[in-house]
């Protein structure tokens, strides 16, 4: 077992880094503040290769493995890249693009994967429908099959760049009664008529990712953008929310030491009673804690990459303590570090007021961490 990164993997997360810090961060505060994503922002991440990091070569991307997708994540989330901009790379790059690469046809890959690898093609990803989060089995689009189409007639709910999205990865029943047997997944082309995107939502964080509703009315889908084929949809879907449970994560931890650093050099610089606030225990306490669970939190994210990159593809067990432990414990972390500025904690033009809104989606987006500790309980009474 080693713990160390090797030099290549240390200086592609120094790369980033510095990029990412110098070039993107600054226009990601102004974003923020304004509630809107960036196609500057976007741009810069298609032009450091971020947006198709896992995607093989051949079709434009980098053909990173899990490791290296994580440390690009770390990277980001550290430079002080909002949550936002790090959730709209994670729902088009792992959610949508990487779905395409791992159950994709020959054609399929050839016709969507080079766009989404530089970005000019925006993705998404709908599994979740107004009557159906945690229970997704229970979605209720249904896809009949008509000839050599498909006929989808639905809705889905809070779909991440739905708005600006071209390729759509969407999961529809063929038979309701089957419940996630029946699922099967399409990939649906912005312009198809009978596909459309409701009014952008107005989140309380991660404020520069468009998120929408997906309305499918009588929309033909052409058979040959069946993915995986038929009835594997659950298959697909679980593979992907794992994707969201590990290397969509990773701007968390990142997030997490760009909230520390602040922290840290606030406790030195702030006085009160005639002393820097960091001479007292209580402030060294919330700084030792938010060390310890960034360490931890880069064991479980690293543990679940590595165990992915050595091909083990589908381990629900490590995924949801992973994302449980990130989620829950991210946002008390955030929440300390709020506490630690005082009032400044919760005004906009400090850094953290923003870390502790965007780090409340760990404990929700991907699977609640109720459904987390479900998941794990049933595998411990098994
Ligand atoms: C900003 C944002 C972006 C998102 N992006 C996407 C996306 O790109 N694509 C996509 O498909 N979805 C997306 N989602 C949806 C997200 O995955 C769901 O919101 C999430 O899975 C929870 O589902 P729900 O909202 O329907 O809550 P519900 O399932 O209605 O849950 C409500 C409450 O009941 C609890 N609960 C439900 N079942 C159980 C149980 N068995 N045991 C204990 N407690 C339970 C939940 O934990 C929660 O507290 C996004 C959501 C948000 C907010």
């Amino acid at each position: 077992m080693d713990f160390t990164f090797n030099d290549e993997q240390r200086m592609f997360r120094d790369t980033i880094y510095r990029f990412c810090k110098e070039e993107v961060a600054p226009l990601c505060e102004e974003a923020d503040q304004k509630g809107e994503f960036s196609m500057e922002v976007w741009k810069k991440l298609g032009s450091m290769g971020l947006l198709g990091l896992p995607i093989p070569e051949e079709y434009g991307g980098s053909g990173a493995d899990f490791t290296t997708c994580c440390l690009a994540g770390e990277a980001m989330g550290h430079a002080g890249i909002d949550g936002g901009h790090t959730l709209a790379l994670g729902a088009h790059t792992y959610l949508c693009a990487a779905n395409i690469m791992e159950h994709g046809t020959e054609e399929q890959k050839k016709k969507y994967l080079p766009g989404l690898a530089t970005g000019e093609d925006i993705g998404c990803m709908g599994l979740t429908e107004p009557g159906s989060g945690s229970d997704a089995a229970a979605l209720a689009t249904t896809a009949v099959k008509k000839g050599d189409k498909y006929v989808l007639n639905g809705s889905k709910t809070f779909i991440t760049n739905a708005p600006l999205a071209k390729v759509f990865v969407i999961f529809a029943t063929l038979d309701k009664s089957k419940r996630h047997k029946g699922i099967t997944t399409f990939i649906v082309d912005r312009d198809t008529p009978g596909i459309s995107t409701g009014n952008p939502m107005h989140k309380m964080g991660c404020k520069c990712s468009t998120t929408s509703e997906v309305f499918m009315e009588d929309c033909e889908v052409p058979a040959e953008n069946v993915l995986g084929g038929e009835g594997n949809g659950w298959r697909i879907a679980l593979g992907g929310v794992e994707w969201d449970r590990s290397t969509l994560l990773s701007p968390f931890l990142g997030g997490g030491m760009f909230m520390l650093e602040n922290c840290a050099r606030y406790a030195n610089e702030r006085r009160a009673f005639g002393k820097s606030i960091g001479e007292f225990q209580s402030i060294q306490n919330r700084i030792a804690d938010m060390r310890v669970f960034l360490e931890a939190a880069r064991l479980a994210i690293y543990r679940v990459a590595a165990s992915k990159d050595n091909g083990v593809m589908l381990n629900p067990l490590l995924a949801s303590v992973n994302k449980m432990y990130v989620g829950d414990k991210g946002f008390e972390m955030c929440s300390a570090a709020v506490d630690l500025f005082g009032g400044y904690g919760y005004i906009h033009e400090y850094p953290v007021e923003r870390g502790m809104r965007d780090a409340k989606l760990g404990q929700l987006g991907g699977g609640t961490s109720d459904i987390m500790r479900m998941i794990v309980a049933r595998f411990m009474m098994m």
